[in-house]
């Protein structure tokens, strides 16, 4: 390519920076980002991009040729008061960008521009997804319902990250965030009275039973060397203190990195739940569902992003796994690429609150290196 994107991004960041802050100011959440896409829309619209709608989410194309690489955003917010003292604090009670979706939108905006000001030596076409919903909302399975990832071969999408210091690219090959799931069971006994145990089903040591059984999945069943939780987070059962109950209900959730993990993990509640209640003469009414299956990035792609990182001089490092999970994970079962992420905890400037808090915020100087790593991965990819 004919620039260079990390001194085009640079150029631009006071417009990242001001992108940033109008979404900041006016969050909103899940399938509302109306206000939001309408703004990303009106820009793309400018720049010369074809766009498709999903609801409130965009897929916008620019650019002609064999390959196509996909870059994403998320936009919504969440349901949290802002606690911070800021010029830019959220103006609308109760919702805030508290996890940092705002700083993707512009950060990717500013791509979009850069983008378009060299469309000419692209040869290729890029396709931006600017999705509505990542917070417990699966917007990527309705963007990829709504045709995202056609004609795709490659996908990368950034996440502002608290756990890496300001201006590093964390960059992670294989598994990085959890798979996440859930469960419900009823155990469905025979009540009576508290005096006369052996006229009843007792559901309740049949649901303690079961509760320590679960716990033997992860000690028991799982390879010590792999990774799973599993919590029964919820159980309710009985009202007073002379009366066996009917039935008692559980809820709980599991976690896991590798996809066999979670099969594993599944297949063995089932059984365990199951085997539990019949082994006692009881019965078990239960759903386990999968929630978001886990992050997991081609460690092609990583390998190619640590190349363009290189190229073009941007520091970049490896990045702990965590727990938590992202909706991305659809578009990386679906496509090859790579979830990145850019540090933004600064503790010079306070920001040190982690994702989801009430003081969280980004260190928005370093902004336009996630602008100048998209455009940068665009054109490589592309060559
Ligand atoms: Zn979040
Ligand atoms: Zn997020």
């Amino acid at each position: 390519m004919g620039f260079d994107p990390v001194s085009e991004a640079k150029r631009i960041e006071n417009e990242i920076i001001a992108w940033r802050r109008d979404f900041h100011m006016y969050p909103e959440l899940k399938y509302e980002e109306e206000r939001t896409s309408r703004i990303v829309e009106e820009h793309l619209r400018e720049w010369g991009y074809s766009i498709r709608r999903v609801g409130t989410g965009i897929i916008a194309d620019i650019g002609e040729g064999e390959k196509t690489i996909a870059l994403r955003a998320d936009m919504d917010a969440l349901p949290v008061q802002e606690e911070n003292d800021v010029p830019y604090k959220s103006r609308i009670p109760g919702k805030m960008h508290a996890c940092g979706h705002d700083a993707h939108t512009a950060m990717l905006l500013g791509a979009a521009r850069i983008i378009a000001e060299h469309k000419d030596e692209l040869r290729g076409r890029v396709r931006l997804i600017f999705q509505p919903a990542e917070e417990g909302g699966n917007g990527a399975v309705k963007m990829i319902e709504g045709g995202a990832l056609e004609g795709v071969d490659a996908i990368f999408g950034f996440h502002v990250w608290h756990e890496l210091p300001s201006g590093i690219i964390g960059i992670r090959d294989g598994p990085f965030l959890a798979g996440a799931g859930f469960f419900e069971a009823k155990i469905q006994g025979k009540g009576g009275h508290g005096a006369s145990p052996h006229e009843t089903i007792d559901p309740i040591p049949i649901a303690a039973e079961t509760v320590l059984a679960l716990q033997t999945i992860v000690s028991r069943n799982v390879n010590p060397i792999e990774t799973g939780v599993v919590s029964v987070t919820a159980i309710h059962g009985g009202t007073t203190f002379n009366v066996i109950p009917e039935e008692v209900e559980m809820k709980g959730t599991f976690r896991y990195y590798r996809p066999e993990i979670g099969e594993l993990i599944k297949r063995r509640m089932a059984e365990i739940i199951d085997g539990i209640a019949r082994t006692h003469g009881a019965g078990a009414e239960f759903s386990i569902n999968d929630l978001v299956p886990p992050t997991i990035n081609d460690p092609k792609m990583a390998d190619f992003a640590r190349g363009v990182a290189e190229k073009y001089g941007l520091r970049h490092g490896d990045v702990a796994m965590s727990m938590g999970a992202e909706d991305f994970a659809y578009y990386l079962q679906k496509v090859p690429g790579a979830f990145l992420t850019l540090g933004i905890y600064n503790e010079e400037k306070g920001i040190v609150y982690p994702h989801h808090h009430p003081k969280f915020d980004v260190d928005e100087d370093v902004l336009y290196l996630g602008t100048a790593m998209e455009v940068a991965l665009a054109f490589e990819f592309l060559r």
